[in-house]
């Protein structure tokens, strides 16, 4: 049997949150530099007619929608 003090069970305790906390935090820094760069990837479009969310790969200033055909341009031209 393995024969451990108060002391140090609790100080593996602690260690034991301390690790799984660190742990979160680097996966969840790892997981947004990753959607970060994703988003960079591809520029989102949200037409205008149907509200319908899309992604191109291309710096295009004028897609159309795959949900309903319309035409959108990029915000700011006209
Ligand atoms: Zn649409």
């Amino acid at each position: 049997m393995i024969r451990l003090e108060l002391s140090q069970l609790v100080a593996y305790y602690i260690l034991f949150f301390v690790i799984i906390f660190l742990g979160g935090w680097v996966f969840a820094c790892r997981r947004k530099k990753r959607d970060a760069a994703y988003r960079k990837e591809f520029k989102f479009w949200q037409c205008s007619v149907c509200a319908f969310v899309y992604s191109s790969m291309f710096d295009e200033s004028m897609t159309v929608c795959p949900q309903c055909g319309s035409y959108n341009k990029k915000e700011g031209e006209t």
